[in-house]
C-alpha cells in the first residue's frame, strides 16, 4: 500500500439512525455519567488555520460555534458549586481558544476557583499575541494547575505542514520554545499518520522533544495523546451492549462517562451542554442548557463513538 493510502469503504447509510438499536436490531451501547470530572468549554469554532483533518471542522470562516464569554463560563462554574459536583478539571478547546479575546479572563476565573486547567492550542499567532497575560497567569497559579496541550500533527515540519498548511511550523516552534523557556507545563496532541505504528510515532516525537529541550515522556499516553484519523464518511461498526465484553473495553473509560462540554451555537441565546468534545453540532447529542439536565446516559449513536472512542481508545482529558 502506498504511503498515506488506506482501504476506503463508505459508511453504511442504515447505521447510526436509531438511538436504541443498531442497523442489525441489536441493543445500542450507552455510557452513564459516572462523575463529572472534566467540564470543557468550546470557546468558539473559529481558527486561524484550516487543517486537512480537523475533527471540529474549524477554520477562519467557521463560526458555527460562537465565542463564549466570561459570564457564560462563570455561570457554569457557579452551577458546579451549587450542585456540589466532583469536577476537578476545566478544559478549553475550539477552534483555536486564543482567538477568543475573553480567554485570559476565563482562565483567570477558572484558576482562581482552584480547578486544574487544560487549554488545547495550536500555539501559533493567537497564543503568541496573548503571551504576556499567559505568563502572568502561569506565574500566579503555577504549572501544577495550568497545562497547555499543543497540537503537533507530525514531528517533522514537512508532514506537519501537509496537514496544517504552509508556514504553520515556524510560529509553532517559536511559541513552544518560548513556553518551555518560561516554565509552562506542556502536553502534546499528535497523530500517528501515514501507516506509522504507535511506537514509531512515539519515538519520533521523543526525538523532537529532546531537540527542543521539552521534558515530556513520549511514552506517557496522557502527556503525548495520539489521535486516530477521523473520516466520518468511512464505514465503522456500531457499538452494541455486547461489545464491551467482546472488546474488553469499559463504558466508564469513555470520555462521556466523566466529561461534558459547553457550546454556544451561532444564533442561540444561551450555551448548551453536549457529552464530549467530539460532538458539538449534532442535535441528537444536545443534553440541555444546564449541567443539572445533562447527567443522563449517552447512547453511542455516532460514528465517532465507535471510531474515536470505543475502537480508537482516545480521550481528551489530561488523565
Ligand atoms: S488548529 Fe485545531 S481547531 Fe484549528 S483547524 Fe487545525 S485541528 Fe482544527
Ligand atoms: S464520541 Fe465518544 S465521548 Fe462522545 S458521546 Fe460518543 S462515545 Fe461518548
Amino acid at each position: 500500500m502506498p504511503e498515506g493510502a488506506y482501504d476506503f469503504k463508505p459508511l453504511d447509510p442504515a447505521k447510526f439512525k436509531d438511538p436504541l438499536f443498531t442497523a442489525k436490531g441489536e441493543a445500542r451501547a450507552w455510557v452513564d455519567l459516572a462523575r463529572l470530572h472534566t467540564l470543557w468549554f468550546n470557546t468558539g469554532s473559529l481558527c486561524n488555520i484550516t487543517c486537512a483533518n480537523c475533527y471540529m471542522d474549524s477554520g477562519p470562516k467557521k463560526d458555527d460555534l460562537a465565542y463564549l464569554n466570561a459570564s457564560h463560563v462563570r455561570g457554569f462554574l457557579d452551577e458546579i458549586k451549587a450542585l456540589n459536583l466532583p469536577t476537578e478539571e476545566i478544559g478549553f478547546t475550539g477552534g483555536e481558544p486564543f482567538m477568543n479575546k475573553a480567554l485570559p479572563d476565563m482562565l483567570g476565573d477558572v484558576l482562581e476557583r482552584g480547578f486544574k486547567t487544560l487549554v488545547l492550542t495550536n500555539a501559533m499567532k493567537p497564543l503568541w499575541h496573548n503571551r504576556d497575560r499567559l505568563l502572568a497567569l502561569n506565574r500566579r497559579f503555577g504549572a501544577e494547575r495550568l497545562t497547555l496541550r499543543v497540537s503537533i500533527d507530525h514531528p517533522t515540519p514537512a508532514i506537519h505542514e501537509q496537514e496544517r498548511g504552509p508556514g504553520t511550523w515556524a510560529p509553532l516552534e517559536r511559541s513552544v520554545k518560548w513556553l518551555i523557556e518560561h516554565g509552562f507545563r506542556l502536553d502534546v496532541a499528535g497523530r500517528a499518520l501515514y501507516c506509522q505504528s504507535e511506537s514509531e510515532a512515539r519515538a519520533a516525537y521523543q526525538r523532537l522533544f529532546g531537540a527542543w529541550g521539552l521534558d515530556l515522556d513520549a511514552q506517557n499516553p496522557a502527556r503525548l495523546v495520539l489521535f486516530p484519523e477521523m473520516d466520518e464518511a468511512q464505514d465503522v461498526p456500531e457499538i452494541t451492549t455486547a461489545c464491551w465484553a467482546i472488546l474488553n473495553v469499559r463504558p466508564d473509560a469513555q470520555m462521556c462517562a466523566t466529561s461534558r462540554m459547553v457550546v454556544l451555537r451561532k444564533g442561540d441565546l444561551r450555551p448548551r451542554v453536549v457529552p464530549c468534545t467530539l460532538l458539538p453540532y449534532d442535535p441528537a447529542f444536545d443534553l440541555g442548557s444546564r449541567l443539572a439536565e445533562a447527567q443522563g446516559a449517552v447512547r453511542l449513536n455516532h460514528p465517532h463513538c465507535a471510531k474515536f472512542c470505543v475502537l480508537g481508545g482516545a480521550s481528551c482529558s489530561s488523565r
